[in-house]
């Protein structure tokens, strides 16, 4: 099969990439405009392989698509391109309407045409696979004060009710992937995930950020309370649920995907510096940076992701525990913070990029 994976150097899709090449003989085209979270280092261990083609392109360019959806004749698209950190789009949320809206757009109407263009046998076995997020059903009741909120999860048929800018961006992408299923019939399926944990993520998302901020002596900022609940799942176990939906999932059926891992962000921090004080021992306590700072606009308070579908048709399941999966993460930080370094100030987009 030929996988086109939009925002494959980012986090979620380069460990998409890096499991198809080393479990399938799928061949992949990784289309990435490389913004400053896009990292082709993330990719160093598969870019040698004869499978996997790069080309540095913004997927809004209907004209580059067009012209690389012809080459490369995909037989599956997995869109993750998008731009995706909440306070960013708080600040600035013209890109994000860009990119997150018109590029979806731009993809899926490249993609009608193309598949419209295909032999019998190619246009049933096509699939678009749109990855999006749990924030666009807005917030959960939070258990404090309500014992029983903390039974209710979403799940495929839960409401949407966006509540940042970011969130009401892919919120409004996952409207457009419906509609072109039911307007013009092209195949799509929609995956909605819980908060992502892991290596190779950019260091402005919570876990990187605390834990890089712990390592330099540097406050540990927690909005408000730090009472906000989210549902963490390990990104490896994301990537084998992401691709195991767009072989197996069903056009026109969403999944929802979560680790079944609730924690309140104050309790993750303080797991995350535990961890820390036994694998990188301080004199100082790195729980003592633990400070809290004004809560974020509009802030969701809880999200939790019911996956009995996912698990009961398509027999997917998380493999890490979150304990097993932080271990993991923050033993692979440590080893790699040069990474960090390189990340943050760009200087791996100076280097020459491959072309396809
Ligand atoms: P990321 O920010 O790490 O990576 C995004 C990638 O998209 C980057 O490589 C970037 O260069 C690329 N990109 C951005 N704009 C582009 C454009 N116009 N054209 C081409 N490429 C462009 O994001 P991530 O955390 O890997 O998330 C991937 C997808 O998964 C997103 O769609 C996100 O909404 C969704 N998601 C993320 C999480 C999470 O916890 N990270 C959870 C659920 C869903």
């Amino acid at each position: 099969m030929n996988f086109l994976i939009t925002g494959g150097a980012g986090f979620i899709g380069s460990a998409v990439i890096r499991q198809l090449i080393d479990s399938s003989s799928d061949n992949i085209l990784n289309i990435d405009r490389l913004t400053y979270a896009g990292n082709l280092e993330n990719l160093y261990g598969v870019c040698g392989s004869p499978r996997y083609r790069f080309a540095q392109l913004d997927i809004c360019d209907y004209t580059a698509m067009t012209r690389i959806f012809a080459q490369f004749q995909p037989d599956i698209v997995m869109h993750l391109a998008a731009e995706t950190h909440v306070d960013r789009s708080i600040n600035g949320p013209a890109e994000f309407i860009q990119t997150n809206l018109v590029g979806t757009f731009t993809l899926l109407e490249v993609a009608r045409s193309y598949w419209q263009g295909l032999p019998d046998d190619r246009k049933d076995r096509f699939r678009f696979h749109h990855v999006s997020t749990d924030e666009v059903y807005g917030d959960l009741p939070h258990p404090d004060g309500d014992p029983e909120a903390a039974h209710r999860r979403f799940d495929e048929n839960s409401a949407y009710a966006p509540s940042s800018p970011y969130s009401a961006s892919k919120a409004g992408s996952d409207h457009l992937v419906r509609a072109w299923m039911r307007t013009y019939g092209l195949p799509t399926i929609i995956s909605n995930c819980s908060n992502n944990y892991g290596p190779c993520q950019f260091p402005e998302k919570l876990i990187p950020l605390m834990l890089f901020n712990a390592l330099a002596g540097k406050p540990l900022p927690v909005y408000g309370a730090g009472d906000q609940i989210r549902d963490w799942l390990y990104v490896e176990d994301h990537a084998r649920a992401l691709i195991t939906v767009a072989r197996a999932g069903i056009p026109g059926e969403t999944y929802a995907i979560g680790g079944g891992n609730e924690l309140r962000n104050r309790d993750l921090v303080t797991q995350l510096c535990e961890l820390l004080q036994e694998l990188r021992p301080s004199s100082a306590r790195y729980a003592d940076l633990i400070t809290s700072v004004p809560d974020r606009p509009g802030h969701d308070r809880r999200y939790a992701i019911d996956n009995s579908k996912i698990t009961r048709e398509l027999h997917w399941q998380p493999q890490e525990t979150f304990h097993s999966g932080l271990r993991k993460t923050v033993q692979w930080y440590l080893k790699n913070s040069e990474w960090c370094e390189r990340v943050r100030s760009g200087a791996y987009r100076h280097r020459p990029q491959e072309a396809t």
